[in-house]
């Protein structure tokens, strides 16, 4: 036994106690649920169990474990990281350092372009997300609407990986179109047109980056630098999507802290149509959707 383990006692929950300590130390709040996350993924238990102090449940493989990503989260690395998964909508999704973590912010946008869908939830349609990460949306919409087919867009590579796990591992792939690509410069049939375009983009503007929680610096860049204002994104995609867009389609982004007004106006003088905005529970907006007008300016 090392020195850390005679220090953190012999039962599961003098483990889980020193390391909330140990996160606290680090300035982690809610050190004792990342602990019980740790642990049960380590162990396959319940949060019960956590209690019974069972003997399988303090192996020496799974104290080395826990206490090998104790110190890893306690140089700042996000949770979600380590342990390879992240949960959206009603998905368990395989993450790494390579894509965006999915924030629950975004289950708002799925939930709009559904609505914005209406009855086309049941039938037949396309749509295409923009900067797919670990394929989140996508993936939540494909397996809400059995009869949807998606083009997963990404220019990371690494990203589009990880979207290919998350696709396949809900048996997706019949249905998903993993391209790489930039924006709307992307190999792709011409004549391609989507129902829908969702996208959550970069959005951080340069000044966001001072501020920002030391998790975020291990998020990838590129998938969060929206450039100076943090609003590049949203310039390219509304001037592109009109011509990618089927009549009647819909277009959804999640949009930044304060960017909702400014998003809706570029939308608005680019002659799209029935713009809405939707906030989240303390009333942040958090998405924009459009229809494609009649008239293309
Ligand atoms: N859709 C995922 C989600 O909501 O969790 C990830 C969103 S993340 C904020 C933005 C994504 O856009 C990243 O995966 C990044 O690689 C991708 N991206 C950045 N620049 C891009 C570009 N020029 N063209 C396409 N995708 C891009
Ligand atoms: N939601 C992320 C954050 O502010 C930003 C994601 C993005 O740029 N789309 O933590």
């Amino acid at each position: 036994m090392n020195p850390v383990q005679e220090v953190a006692g012999e039962t599961v929950l003098e483990w889980l106690e020193y390391g909330r300590e140990r996160l606290l130390r680090a300035g982690i709040e809610e050190g004792r649920e990342e602990c019980e996350r740790i642990f049960m993924k380590l162990s396959g238990c319940r949060r019960l169990d956590l209690h019974l102090n069972a003997p399988e449940l303090t192996a020496p493989e799974i104290r080395d474990r826990f206490f090998d990503i104790l110190e890893r989260r306690e140089r700042r690395i996000p949770l979600a990281y380590l342990l390879q998964e992240a949960h959206f909508w009603q998905e368990t999704l395989f993450v790494n350092e390579h894509c965006l973590i999915p924030r629950p912010e975004t289950e708002i946008l799925v939930e709009q372009a559904l609505k914005a869908l209406g009855a086309k939830t049941g039938e037949n349609f396309s749509f295409l997300d923009i900067g797919t990460g670990s394929g989140a949306i996508a993936v939540a919409l494909l397996r809400t609407c059995p009869n949807a087919r998606g083009t997963l867009l990404d220019v990371s590579s690494a990203a589009l990986e990880v979207a290919r796990v998350n696709v396949e591992k809900y048996g997706l792939m019949d249905r998903a179109t993993l391209v790489l690509g930039d924006i709307f410069n992307f190999p792709c049939e011409e004549a391609k047109k989507w129902d829908v375009i969702v996208s959550n983009p970069p959005y951080l503007a340069a000044a966001d980056w001072r501020t920002v929680q030391e998790e975020l610096r291990a998020e990838p860049r590129k998938a969060l630098d929206g450039g100076e204002d943090g609003l590049d994104f949203y310039r390219r995609i509304i001037a592109g999507a009109k011509e990618r867009l089927l009549h009647g389609g819909t277009l959804a982004l999640e949009v930044g802290q304060g960017q909702s007004g400014t998003v809706s106006k570029w939308l608005q003088d680019a002659g799209y149509d029935n713009i809405q905005r939707f906030g989240d529970y303390s009333g942040i907006e958090r998405v924009v959707t459009a229809k494609r007008g009649e008239i293309l300016i």
